[in-house]
């Protein structure tokens, strides 16, 4: 994979962090250094008005002219106060009192314009002094005097000059927006690398997989989603090759029990015309033979195709309520043959009507099946039982048979499509392997209990439940 390959993680990933930098690097250059000196002048403004609105609020209290003094000196501010034409009264010492100082006449007329045009009764506004290189702030108030004449507060304070921090700060952020984005650079880059590489594994597993090595495993990463998308490769891995081995069999199987009939029929095709045309015995028995082989090959084919279609139709089971010991006693019926022609028995238990809900044409496929196999898998103990039981809210069936019966370690096997036991394959048995997973499929649409009891040489039991209906 290309590092500058756009859709990748790796390179989105570091887009991402760079432009989360940059943002924050973008905020911070705001704040620090173009907003700085707003932000410095309205937090000075607003707390010397609240000491000149607190000191308007002291004046004529005791100790008034204390808190003046400790006020200027902790806060670094000048507090004056004049008379009406701007002659100092505080701070005086003794000299001064001689020297009857004065605002500047100047500074006195634009105090007194800015405060009389004022609406609160303070005011605050900015002036540059040439005695300090930069502006000043002034607070001024009245200070009401009952009877006599008003005085003045009148509040200097310096407003120290931002641009050499200003110029600090912003060095400063050159070096933190630098190492900022060389880190997001280099955490990307390692996250990324991190996260992708179980991925990349993966990808490389998967193309093994594709290529059909079904003994690849899924290696799992330190991330939960990955290690369940491992889990569910591995899982897939197991299906196909399960799925694999099945379609292999059913090739073998398929393919000599297509072949067999067919080589029968043409054989026996060519031996009515070499030899027996003319001789009328011998010629029907060998037509018998190629119908025979010929019913065979359907038997077969129908298997295949009713596979495909009691799948199709099971997302819209029809549910009804039926009798199911009467479906079983209409079905039985058609196995008459068998006890007539070969000695079979079929023994039917229930007590009383047993009404299920279910699919009827569904569920009579299933008995079909379960009993043909338990024909089909008979010996000698031609006997087979059917149980129909109620058990409360379920009925209960069951088919049970004395014949070949299944080794345990193939018992969950054979619900599995095109599975045969032992893989051994039986002239007599005309079996595609089809029929238990057509039963599956039919009983979990009907999300039906079902399973099997067998013991090797003493016969199988099978059963499935269905919901009782009222
Ligand atoms: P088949 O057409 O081969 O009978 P099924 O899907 O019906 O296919 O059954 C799968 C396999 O399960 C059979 O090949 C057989 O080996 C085994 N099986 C099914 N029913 C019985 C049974 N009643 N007794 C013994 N083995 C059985």
């Amino acid at each position: 994979m290309k590092f500058f390959d756009k859709e990748s993680i790796k390179f989105k990933l570091w887009t991402y962090f760079i432009a989360l930098s940059a943002v924050i690097m973008v905020l911070l250059w705001l704040l620090q250094t173009v907003f700085l000196n707003q932000f410095y002048e309205s937090m000075k403004t607003n707390e010397i008005k609240k000491i000149g609105n607190s000191l308007v609020q002291q004046y004529g209290k005791e100790g008034f002219e204390d808190l003046l003094y400790t006020t200027s000196l902790s806060e670094g501010i000048v507090i004056q106060i004049l008379d009406g034409d701007g002659n100092l009264v505080y701070p005086l010492n003794l000299i001064d009192i001689l020297r009857q100082p004065r605002l500047d006449y100047k500074l006195f007329s634009e105090f007194l314009i800015n405060l009389l045009n004022s609406e609160n009764n303070h005011v605050i506004y900015y002036r540059e002094d040439i005695r300090f290189s930069g502006p000043t702030l002034v607070y001024g108030a009245i200070l009401k005097n009952e009877g006599s004449s008003n005085y003045f507060l009148y509040i200097n304070s310096i407003l120290q000059p931002v641009d050499s921090t200003v110029n600090v700060l912003q060095k400063q952020l050159i070096i933190v927006t630098i190492i900022s984005l060389g880190m997001g650079l280099i955490l990307s880059y390692a996250i990324a690398t991190k996260l992708t590489k179980p991925i990349e594994e993966i990808t490389e597993s998967a193309k093994s997989l594709a290529q059909g090595d079904y003994n690849i495993v899924f290696n799992k990463g330190d991330y939960t989603e990955i290690n369940n998308l491992a889990d569910t490769l591995n899982y897939a891995t197991k299906e196909l090759s399960k799925t694999e081995e099945l379609r292999r069999d059913l090739i073998a199987n398929v393919s000599h029990d297509l072949r067999t009939p067919l080589t029968l029929i043409k054989s026996y095709g060519e031996m009515i015309r070499d030899i027996s045309g003319n001789n009328e015995i011998k010629r029907n028995s060998h037509i018998k033979t190629i119908i025979d082989e010929a019913d065979r090959l359907t038997i077969l084919v129908n298997d295949m195709m009713d596979l495909s279609k009691a799948q199709s139709g099971l997302e819209n089971l029809g549910m009804v309520s039926f009798d199911i010991k009467k479906t079983t006693e209409d079905i039985l019926t058609r196995f008459k043959y068998f006890e007539d022609k070969y000695g079979y028995s079929f023994i039917l238990n229930s007590k009383g009507e047993a009404k299920v809900l279910g699919d009827e044409s569904k569920i009579q496929q299933v008995i079909y099946n379960l009993l043909s196999n338990a024909v089909n898998y008979s010996t000698d103990m031609k006997e087979i039982t059917i149980n129909i039981e109620d058990e409360g809210s379920n009925v209960l069936f069951q088919v049970r048979d004395r014949g070949v019966g299944i080794p345990e370690d193939q018992l969950a096997n054979i619900w599995d499509r095109y599975y045969k036991v032992g893989k051994s394959h039986k002239r007599s048995i005309s079996g595609s392997g089809i029929g238990l997973s057509i039963v599956k499929s039919i009983l979990m649409a009907h999300k039906s209990e079902y399973g099997v009891e067998s013991k090797l040489d003493e016969g199988s039991t099978f059963f499935f439940k269905l919901k009782k209906s009222l």
